[in-house]
């Protein structure tokens, strides 16, 4: 088989996203996937978060997804949602899209850019060197690489083949979850009661005028929590019993096209670089699904690690760049960790936790922990330690609209290319990138409006959105009617989402403003429809 500068051990979510982040930056990368297509047995996860929208946008894709789902508010915490529509981003809401939507359109993209995928062969082993690593394939092939990545899933054998350990938890409860054709129709929605949390749904829904409407037809997705953790491959005995067991029928249960169990085990790699083996997805991490973070995490792993990996692997940056992929990714799957143990303690089946949920929900109500926990829950808050030095230091681009001398233009539409952008909002031609002049894009240009403004008389259409508890939010595009001039206070504000280190003062020294400002928040029925 042909060398290959970087070898991406699986295809899921994690691989494909980081396959095409390297073939963007022109580096020699290929698959090795155990499955013999890309179709997954069962649904798994259930959406994108607010910021995995955003990192999609940034390299042109996201109408793909935005057109195959359902923007909704999907946030929430231990239940309570989270609405998020109030944020300084295009993407404000989440996006309902089954895993295997994602994972299709995902491999769509990667088949665009020739990145060759050598399904039905595993990665059975590996030995590194101090110039490459030899990669052992099943039929007795083997690949010559300088890199290896594991984006091989929670059993990651890469993972397990380096030596890197996977310190954590046990888990303490089990679910089994399955697509499955009953008889009857079920009892649909989520029910918590003594024997735990439960739901049975189908496979089709809409979100119509603020409501998960389930189709008349087709799978029915039931999730169901055991009374013990269990481990033997789960069957449909099994899962007809915990049925009568919680709903007192199984409503004429047949035909499984999937039957999983998932658990809260939660563990994470202690480090995620071994040399010239890489780890990154759930291969780095695993927890509850709840939140709904697994895939969004795994595929932001994927943006950090991709351009890191490939300025090393081109010879532009020295290899240490690549420990920056652990020292900020770690912490974010670390805080994903926590919050899912929390999270998970929140859900028991117990009336002094039923009271403690209670009082999260009613702390989650009032605005600034809503704010706080809605953009860690979306994402959007991530912020890597990259020192004191400025305040935008590690947070994220907001996309914001500019004006260039060629015309306006949005940031993430500069980064499509997945490639060093510098944006000169100061004194035009007064930076001067001579030496790095090959490497990095330089444009002059100046902020048009913030995040979320239109600017312009313009009508759009209102939308409903709606989380998975039914609170629905009515959105239209607010219009301040006021223009941003060069400033960097705004690109300040949209990156802040409100959240725990706000900046005190912006690059230009101007007191950095709240978002939004007091007089633009709007409650439920004040808000205006455009
Ligand atoms: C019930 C459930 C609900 C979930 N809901 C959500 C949700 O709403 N939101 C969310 O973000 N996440 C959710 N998740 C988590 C999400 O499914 C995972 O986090 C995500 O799939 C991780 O992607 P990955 O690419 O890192 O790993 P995987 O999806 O596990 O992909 C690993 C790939 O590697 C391949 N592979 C494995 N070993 C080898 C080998 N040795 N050689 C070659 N190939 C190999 C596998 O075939 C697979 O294709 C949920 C998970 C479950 C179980």
């Amino acid at each position: 088989m042909t060398d290959h500068a970087v070898v991406i051990a699986g295809g899921g979510p994690t691989g494909l996203m980081l396959a095409g982040e390297l073939a963007l930056a022109g580096v020699d990368v290929a698959i090795v996937e155990r499955r013999d297509s890309q179709d997954l047995p069962g649904s798994r996860a259930g959406g994108l978060q607010s910021r995995t929208i955003e990192v999609l946008d940034q390299r042109g894709i996201a109408d793909r997804f935005l057109s195959d789902g359902q923007a909704a508010q999907v946030q929430s915490f231990g239940g309570t949602p989270l609405d998020i529509s109030d944020f300084p981003t295009r993407h404000n809401h989440g996006l309902g899209l089954w895993q295997n939507h994602i994972e299709r359109i995902l491999a769509g993209w990667v088949g665009e850019l020739d990145v060759p995928i050598h399904r039905g062969r595993e990665v059975t082993g590996f030995a590194q060197g101090d110039t490459g690593v030899d990669v052992k394939l099943t039929y007795g092939q083997s690949l010559r690489t300088q890199y290896l990545v594991g984006c091989d899933g929670g059993r990651s054998l890469i993972r397990k083949a380096a030596g890197i350990e996977f310190p954590g938890w046990d888990p303490s409860t089990s679910s089994l979850i399955a697509e499955v054709e009953m008889a009857e129709e079920p009892e649909l929605g989520i029910r918590r009661d003594a024997l735990g949390t439960h739901g049975i749904g189908k496979v089709e829904y809409e979100i119509r005028d603020g409501e998960i409407v389930f189709g008349d037809t087709g799978p029915v997705r039931v999730m169901v929590t055991e009374d013990h953790v269990g481990s033997s491959e789960p069957t449909l005995q099994d899962l007809s019993e915990r049925l009568v067991a919680v709903y007192g029928t199984d409503y004429g249960l047949h035909t499984a096209t999937w039957i999983s169990r998932f658990t809260d085990m939660t563990r994470q790699a202690a480090s995620y670089r071994k040399g010239r083996v890489l780890l990154a997805g759930d291969a780095a991490h695993v927890h509850y699904p709840v939140g709904g973070h697994g895939l969004n995490i795994g595929v932001q792993d994927a943006v950090n690690l991709g351009w890191k990996l490939a300025q090393v692997v081109n010879g532009t940056s020295p290899e240490s760049l690549l420990d920056t992929y652990h020292a900020e990714r770690h912490p974010v799957a670390a805080r994903v960790l926590r919050t899912t143990m929390a999270q998970t303690a929140l859900m028991r089946p117990d009336d002094r936790i039923e009271a403690l949920r209670d009082t999260v929900s009613e702390l989650l109500s009032m605005d600034e922990p809503r704010r706080r926990f809605a953009a860690m829950m979306s994402g959007l808050d991530i912020h890597y330690d990259l020192g004191e030095r400025h305040p935008l230091l590690g947070r994220r681009m907001p996309d914001l609209d500019l004006v260039t001398a060629d015309g306006p233009v949005r940031v993430f539409t500069l980064l499509h290319d997945a490639r060093p952008v510098l944006l000169n909002l100061g004194e035009p031609g007064g930076l001067d990138i001579t030496p790095w002049a090959d490497r990095v894009q330089l444009v002059e240009a100046e902020i048009r409006r913030r995040v979320g403004d239109s600017g312009v008389r313009r009508r759009e259409r209102s939308r409903r959105l709606v989380d998975p508890a039914r609170r629905t939010c009515r959105l239209g595009w607010r219009r301040h009617g006021r223009r941003a001039s060069r400033g960097a206070d705004d690109l300040v504000r949209s990156a802040d989402c409100g959240v725990a280190a706000r900046p005190a003062r912006s690059p230009a020294g101007a007191r950095a403003k709240e978002w939004p400002p007091r007089h633009e928040r709007h409650s439920e029925g004040s808000q205006r429809r455009e």
